[in-house]
């Protein structure tokens, strides 16, 4: 097949990869079409031509999938945080059933038919719009030199200016507007990757959904800012009341207990390397408090299991959703009272006070000191003593425990990075044998691949279930409940 670059092409689009595209064949050519939407037919460019594929855009829909709808954001094709707006969320949800289904099938060996077995339907968003409670938006200069604060546009780090992210809670426009009029009037410039010049490199908003609680911290190039209290004055002069008031109706269909959004805790952030990382190590207030608290529902009981975030710990983006996974991955570990129960990868501690609850003695593992920090705290804060956490990498606390000290556990729960669980991690899982293994993940491929190691290993699993964090994009979590054969 002879195609060329820049070449048009007419193309019906009949699946869908990994990454949302589209894929379709041209006289048994496969392409991967970018913005395309199973079902389309489209006109596509060719932009890149391999030997048995190639890869395309869409330039025109001929005849939209039935599947297509308008992207709510203008700037969705060339933003590269949502990457299937255009599919019905309906259909979004079953591309990501499938897209877990095809890799447990793929990549972990596990027969069609048995997935099928233990699947169970996956649970999606009652409003998949403005239900991050996270951004992190990168600052910068667009190509005219104007300051701009936005998201990096798909595989690059130009920034497209974008200030109310329909992802993102309401204010955090009248936030990031907030930091660039204050860099404006006191000359503060913008980080430049390329250079390793100048200060303010991210913003990062968070907030409570059940609390209202408000962090911003920016992160710098060096240890302060110029004029830091003229930033806190922008920060705290923002009416949000006034926001609340407007936008208070909507926000409360989506937010039980919703009190109203308040700053409460504005912070800077150190990082002088020259590298990819946001965050730095070093944080320092600079208003208010050292972290924000919110909350989760306990569903067993309807109570509120609350938290202590500081800007270093990991949080979960959706809070909504979480509540869901948390009492799903809760109900897979079928606690009677009397485990011992390991959670690693804990973060803040969420998922193991949930755990705690219901169990004799919970062990929680995690790499980021600021986060054990925040776990003992909200330990306290719940009034929950069978809790211990320790810092450090669980692929070597684990085994240090299991070895120097006989730990045990009938119960372990595991919610690793992208990455997944790290081989000797595994190993000591099986080593110590508990009954039941219950395994939350983001990337549904390390997932398949640690699955096999676990069931290679005398487990079987009972049950797969897909929580969808993260609607418009192709980002999917999965609960899985894995228990020992011979139990
Ligand atoms: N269970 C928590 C956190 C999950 S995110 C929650 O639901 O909120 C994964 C966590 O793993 C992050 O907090 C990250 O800091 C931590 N982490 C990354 N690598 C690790 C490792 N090797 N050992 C222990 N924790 C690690």
């Amino acid at each position: 097949m002879d195609y060329r670059k820049n070449e048009k092409v007419t193309v019906q689009i009949d699946d869908i990869g990994n990454d949302g595209e589209g894929i379709g064949k041209v006289d048994g050519y496969t392409l991967f079409v970018k913005d395309a939407v199973i079902g389309d037919t489209v006109e596509a460019k060719i932009t890149k031509v391999k030997k048995n594929y190639g890869y395309a855009r869409v330039e025109k829909v001929i005849k939209p999938s039935p599947f297509r709808v308008v992207p709510k954001c203008a700037l969705y094709r060339q933003c590269g945080g949502c990457q299937i707006q255009a599919m019905s969320y309906e259909r979004q949800l079953i591309f990501k059933q499938d897209k877990i289904k095809n890799n447990l099938i793929r990549i972990g060996g596990f027969s069609e038919g048995f997935i099928e077995s233990v699947m169970e339907p996956i649970v999606g968003m009652d409003n998949p719009w403005h239900y991050r409670n996270k951004a992190q938006y990168p600052v910068g200069y667009d190509k005219e030199g104007n300051l701009v604060t936005g998201f990096y546009a798909g595989r690059t780090h130009d920034i497209i200016a974008n200030t109310d992210c329909l992802l993102g809670a309401s204010e955090n426009r009248m936030i990031l507007e907030a930091v660039l009029s204050y860099m404006k009037e006191n000359n503060v410039p913008a980080y430049q990757e390329k250079s390793g010049k100048g200060l303010v490199r991210h913003i990062l908003i968070r907030t409570g959904f059940d609390s209202g609680d408000i962090m911003v911290c920016v992160v710098v190039n060096g240890k302060r800012l110029p004029a830091e209290e003229e930033l806190v004055k922008k920060l705290i002069g923002i009416p949000l009341a006034e926001n609340n008031a407007k936008v208070g109706i909507r926000q409360k269909e989506v937010m039980d207990g919703f009190a109203g959004k308040r700053m409460t805790s504005i912070s800077l952030s150190v990082n002088t390397e020259r590298n990819n990382v946001i965050m730095g190590k070093e944080t320092r207030t600079l208003w208010g408090s050292d972290y924000i608290e919110d909350s989760i529902r306990f569903l067993p009981t309807g109570e509120k299991v609350k938290f202590h975030i500081s800007p270093l710990s990991f949080y979960q983006v959706n809070p909504r959703q979480t509540e869901k996974l948390y009492n799903i991955a809760l109900d897979y570990a079928g606690l009677s009272g009397k485990e011992t129960v390991w959670d690693l990868y804990c973060g803040i501690g969420t998922i193991s006070l949930f755990l705690a609850k219901c169990a004799k003695q919970v062990y929680g593992v995690e790499i980021v000191p600021e986060a054990i920090a925040d776990a003992r705290e909200n330990a306290k804060l719940n009034g929950l003593t069978n809790v211990e956490f320790h810092v450090g990498k669980a692929e070597e606390v684990l085994p240090e425990k299991y070895e120097k000290e006989g730990i045990r556990a009938d119960v372990i729960v595991v919610d690793p990075p992208r990455k997944g669980c790290d081989e000797k991690c595994l190993e000591t899982m099986l080593m110590m044998r508990p009954e039941r293994i219950v395994y939350v993940s983001c990337d549904s491929a390390t997932l398949a691949r640690d699955l096999r190691v676990l069931t290679d290993g005398g487990y079987e699993i009972k049950k797969v279930r897909g929580v969808d964090q993260f609607g418009g994009t192709v980002h999917v979590e999965t609960v899985v409940l894995i228990q020992r054969k011979d139990t």
